[in-house]
């Protein structure tokens, strides 16, 4: 997929995402899992992910946002499996985006 559609892709899950839960920005643990993982993330140049071409400041705040890559949802395996993740975070997931 181009970055250009993947953008797309990104900013049409965050509005249907915010219709369905009125929720546009991810909790702050959520945010900062994230940038945790993208900071290790050899796509991450230090501003944008080379993957999808995002700016990662903003993307990793989007409630509905995912890794292109899929490595958040495996640090968020990581999380759940530990008990970390909180009931917040998995609110957010669980409406199908
Ligand atoms: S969104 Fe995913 S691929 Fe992009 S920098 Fe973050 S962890 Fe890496």
């Amino acid at each position: 997929m181009s970055k250009l559609k993947i953008a797309a892709q990104t900013i049409k899950d965050v509005v249907i995402h915010a219709k369905k839960t009125g929720q546009l920005k991810a909790s702050e643990k959520v945010i900062e899992f994230r940038k945790e993982v993208c900071e290790k993330c050899p796509f991450f140049d230090g501003t944008r992910c080379e993957s999808c071409g995002c700016f990662m400041d903003i993307k990793t705040k989007l409630a509905a946002a995912v890794c292109p890559e899929n490595y958040w949802a495996q640090k968020e395996v990581e999380l759940e499996l530990f008990g970390i993740i909180d009931d917040v975070y998995i609110k957010q997931k669980c409406c199908g985006v």
